[in-house]
């Protein structure tokens, strides 16, 4: 159940529009241990306009999942960039 979006910015928004409680995993393309950050689909620094750029998924890469499906994308960060860990973002502070 977890989804990426890499080069679809109109698919990603389109999600977190219809995803308002799930989380957000923000992280470059292709992932890097040094840059997890964790989001609520709600919080505004990950949808609408980008602060730099006009694209969500050409440098960085979102993987998505439902509320209830939380925790894999915890199994997504182990099976993609290894047992590291990540980051709750600071405005939004999700929790899985
Ligand atoms: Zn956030």
């Amino acid at each position: 159940m977890v989804t990426t979006f890499i080069n679809d910015n109109a698919g990603y928004l389109h999600w977190v529009e219809n995803n308002p409680d799930g989380f957000v995993l923000n992280c470059h393309n292709p992932p890097t241990a040094s840059c997890l950050v964790l989001h609520s689909a709600r919080c505004h620094t990950i949808t609408g306009t980008p602060a730099r750029g006009l694209y969500w998924t050409i440098n960085y890469m979102k993987v998505c999942a439902p509320k209830k499906r939380g925790i894999e994308l915890v199994n997504w960060i182990i099976e993609n960039v290894g047992n590291v860990p990540y980051d709750n973002c600071r405005i939004c502070n999700p929790v899985i």
